[in-house]
């Protein structure tokens, strides 16, 4: 028996129905703040993400699904590729490669499947799903605005409204800039990595994970979710105080917006993002239902993206929400409950050999005029058509055999009371949908 990799799952019904209801919302939603959708490619090649997410991030060093290509063409010989693990810089990649920036400051949106090698647990896959939308665009279009980074703010909270997910929190921070945030690192390494007077360093009593970083990305230290490090991460210098004139200024436009809006975040000075290219804004949303991975969403600014990845200058500003975990978040909404749940209006039975082809053209009728209706097959005797009627949960079942057809009127039979009557051709629809 073969069964569904480890860390993939099938989605099923009636679960794909929320899943709908959820995309239908997104299209919505990011389409009022004049995003577009785009779709790159499942696989990149793999220096994409070495310079777009970074080579020391545990995403590119540890969990990328990467093979050699073995095309016979001497042009695919040996190409390393990689499964998208986020899509950040696939949309920054097609940015730069169709000059989007030309057309003017540009709002992009994304639903697709991403892959990490990750330890599967509950709302964590190898193969998961985002939902993306991106800012980016030359300075002159404004995309560097603090504007900018309280609209995509903005449209989240809607979204989730809109969604019905009630309980979340926006964390939000900033991260600074090329200018100021070498400084605050420098101040961090300093903290963690200079003998106290007995020649002991904070860094030497914390994890393995702090201890490397410690050197290589002091900033990420204060990503450490690790217990016993949180009282010596509590002694760390702060990020604020060390913002430049241009990140505090820019910070306040943000909060200034939200503020006016009565969108409420908290002020979370631990929150980062590791790369030299991310700056200044860095946020996240959470939701009290997830336990562990509590995380529905992450974004940030990242001004020196498109540059990194050869580009031009383009400041942008993103996010990507977990899907599978906003589906979790939604188990009890009433809203997603609806779309859950459709099952066929009608089932239509017809009775006796040569009715298959007349049902088949009254199905597609009622089909045409928006019904869902499902069919069921000339060998099946009436219990046979019952079974399959309940079944799929009809609520009616329509008997069509040679007479009704002759007369151009069938029984219709609501499952559920056993109440019966006739109804000529011109009027099924509609008693239907009633
Ligand atoms: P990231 O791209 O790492 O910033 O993640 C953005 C969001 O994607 C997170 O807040 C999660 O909701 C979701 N996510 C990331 N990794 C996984 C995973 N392995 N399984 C399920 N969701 C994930």
């Amino acid at each position: 028996m073969i069964k569904a990799v480890r860390g993939t799952r099938d989605l099923l019904p009636p679960e794909t129905g929320v899943w709908n209801f959820v995309e239908a919302t997104v299209r919505e939603v990011f389409r009022a703040y004049n995003f577009h959708e785009i779709r790159t490619p499942i696989f990149e090649s793999t220096e994409l993400f070495a310079r777009g997410v970074g080579e020391e991030t545990d995403i590119v060093s540890k969990e990328m699904y990467t093979w050699e290509d073995r095309g016979r063409a001497e042009s695919d010989k040996g190409q390393s590729l990689t499964l998208r693990p986020e899509n950040t810089a696939g949309v920054v990649r097609a940015y730069v490669e169709h000059k989007l920036g030309d057309r003017g400051l540009q709002k992009l949106y994304y639903i697709g499947p991403q892959f990490r090698r990750e330890r599967p647990q509950k709302g964590r896959y190898r193969q998961f799903y985002q939902i993306g939308a991106e800012v980016i665009g030359p300075t002159a279009a404004g995309s560097e605005s603090p504007a900018r980074d309280a609209e995509v703010l903005t449209m989240l909270a809607d979204l989730l409204d809109r969604l019905g997910v009630r309980e979340w929190r926006l964390e939000l921070n900033s991260v600074g800039c090329k200018d100021c945030r070498p400084r605050f690192n420098e101040a961090l390494r300093r903290a963690l990595t200079e003998p106290d007077e007995n020649g002991v360093t904070l860094a030497s009593q914390m994890c393995g994970d702090c201890q490397r970083r410690a050197v290589t990305n002091p900033l990420r230290v204060l990503d450490c979710k690790v217990p016993e490090d949180q009282p010596m991460i509590a002694t760390l210098p702060r990020l604020s105080d060390y913002l430049d004139d241009g990140c505090r200024t820019h910070f306040a436009g943000v909060t200034a917006v939200l503020d006016a809006l009565g969108i409420a975040y908290t002020r979370n000075e631990r929150l980062v993002r590791g790369l030299d290219y991310y700056t200044r804004t860095a946020f996240e949303f959470t939701h009290g239902a997830l336990g562990a991975q509590n995380a529905i969403l992450g974004g940030g600014r990242y001004d020196g993206l498109s540059e990194a990845i050869g580009g031009p200058p383009a400041p942008g500003i993103g996010f990507a929400i977990g899907e599978d975990r906003l589906v979790m978040t939604l188990a009890e909404s009433a809203a997603a409950a609806g779309y859950a749940a459709v099952a066929p209006v009608a089932y239509v039975a017809p009775l006796g050999a040569g009715m298959n082809a007349p049902a088949a053209k009254l199905v597609r009728e009622l089909r045409a005029a928006g019904l869902v209706v499902d069919l069921g097959d000339e060998t099946f005797k009436i219990k046979k058509s019952f079974e399959g009627a309940e079944r799929v949960s009809a609520k009616y079942i329509v008997i069509c055999g040679e007479r009704e057809f002759a007369a151009d009127a069938f029984n219709v039979k609501e499952l559920a009371t056993g109440e019966q009557v006739t109804v000529p051709r011109t009027e099924l629809a509609g008693k239907l949908r009633r």
